[in-house]
């Protein structure tokens, strides 16, 4: 297994948010962490349990299997982007109807401590702290994260609560 320190240069940690509602779930989440890990200038350092949620917006869909990842990067916001785009597109992910089903998608939840504002990348992503589905996995790869306002992930999830249909179905994706 490598480790952070294998990369060159100064890396940052990221925290990515994965999920799949379409075909077999875990094998699309499991290889979008191996997609990630095998491009360059990213490593996955630790990642969540799988948690079965209930689709929020959009259209009648499936279930999701949601996790989330923290992986050591040397690549810029952008440049991460980039690289969860391809794993998505490896599992053949179609973008059609906005927040409709996917076999992948990949959102960057936080990078560093920083706030980033363009037309194509906002970090924290915007709606984090509405979704308890992005929210409880982050905690487990994040515990004592938070956002760029000071307040930790654990008060933005208190101000969710009760917590529904978000169900731990327990660690079955791994660390390449
Ligand atoms: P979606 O189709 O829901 O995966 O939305 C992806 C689009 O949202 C991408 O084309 C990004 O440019 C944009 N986006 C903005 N902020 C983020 C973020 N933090 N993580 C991932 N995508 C983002």
């Amino acid at each position: 297994m490598s480790s952070a320190w294998a990369l060159p240069g100064r890396e940052v940690f990221a925290f990515l948010g994965l999920g799949s509602n379409v075909g077999d779930r875990l094998t699309h989440l499991q290889a979008g962490i191996d997609h990630l890990h095998a491009a360059r200038g990213i490593l996955v350092d630790a990642v969540s349990s799988v948690y079965e949620t209930v689709p929020v917006g959009g259209p009648a869909q499936g279930d999701f299997l949601n996790m989330a990842a923290r992986v050591a990067t040397t690549r810029s916001p952008r440049g991460l982007l980039r690289a969860c785009h391809r794993a998505e597109q490896a599992r053949h992910r179609t973008r059609t109807v906005r927040w409709g089903p996917r076999t992948l998608d990949i959102d960057i939840l936080l990078y560093d401590e920083r706030r980033i504002a363009t037309s194509r990348l906002q970090v924290p992503h915007p709606r984090l702290t509405e979704r308890p589905f992005a929210l409880v996995p982050l905690i487990e790869v994040a515990p004592g994260a938070s956002l760029p306002d000071g307040r930790s992930l654990v008060r933005a999830l208190a101000a969710r609560a009760p917590i529904d249909d978000v169900v731990m179905i327990g660690r079955q994706v791994v660390v390449p």
